[in-house]
């Protein structure tokens, strides 16, 4: 059981980091948390065939969030699969996917294999998918479109964690990060609907977690490096830069 940074870049990524998205490993279901760009080649990195997952995430939809689904189905179907894929979103983030294939008239894309979409309620603490290896809640976080951050709790390690997704510093990740182990947190910079490295680790500190990781912060010729430090002037725990390819076990 454990959790693969496929990404960890804002929406300017560069040749060392993709834009944020994430793997959830288990023995029984692979999820996917976003899909950007061409992403079997860092799925196949991460040491996962792109045939066998079996759960899509995708928390809101901004191309940096969403970009490579289309393909990723495309190359699903030209791979032929049979086996349906589950694909959560709230109601904005589906509607506009669904929207999207069609605009790649994917109706005449011949057997083409079966998609589940789950519509998430945009209230807070909703289930979105409970298997004997791990729970998955969203809550709606504050960007500046409808937005889900995700709570992964582990039942082997009774280890959890969170992910804000892109959002401004908000109660609703406090509540869902309450009693965790650890939350990624993303520090764009701050700005509407994003949050800056020292308010993440306000958050942090407010939710109470042991532990920080920072994602979807500027990279390449963007990056700073002075990060971790803001993020302790108001966090006591362990602070880190979520990089890509950087994995969490939890078994
Ligand atoms: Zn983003």
């Amino acid at each position: 059981m454990k959790l693969i940074i496929l990404g960890s870049s804002n929406a300017l990524s560069s040749m060392e980091s993709e834009n944020t998205h994430m793997l959830l490993v288990g023995k029984e279901r692979i999820v996917m948390v976003d899909c950007v760009n061409s992403s079997i080649h860092r799925l196949g990195r991460a040491g996962v065939d792109f045939m066998n997952v079996t759960d899509l995430i995708l928390t809101h939809f901004h191309p940096d969030h969403v970009s490579g689904t289309p393909l990723l189905l495309m190359d699903m179907w030209l791979r032929g699969r049979k086996k349906l894929i589950n694909i959560y979103g709230l109601h904005d983030t589906l509607d506009r996917m669904e929207k999207m294939m069609e605009l790649y008239s994917w109706e005449r894309w011949p057997n083409f294999f079966p998609i589940a979409f789950h519509h998430l309620p945009s209230s807070e603490q909703i289930q979105l998918l409970e298997c004997p290896e791990f729970k998955i809640t969203s809550s709606p976080v504050r960007h500046l479109i409808p937005t889900i951050g995700l709570r992964f709790d582990f039942k082997a390690s009774q280890k959890s964690l969170v992910y804000s997704c892109d959002t401004e510093p908000c109660d609703e990740v406090v509540r869902l990060a309450q009693g965790a182990d650890i939350l990624i947190h993303e520090a764009t910079g701050e700005s509407m609907g994003h949050s800056s490295s020292e308010q993440a680790g306000e958050i942090a500190a407010r939710a109470g977690v042991s532990q920080l990781y920072l994602i979807h912060y500027p990279t390449g010729e963007y990056a700073k490096d002075d990060l971790t430090t803001e993020a302790r002037q108001h966090f006591q725990g362990e602070v880190g830069l979520a990089t890509d390819f950087m994995t969490l076990d939890f078994s």
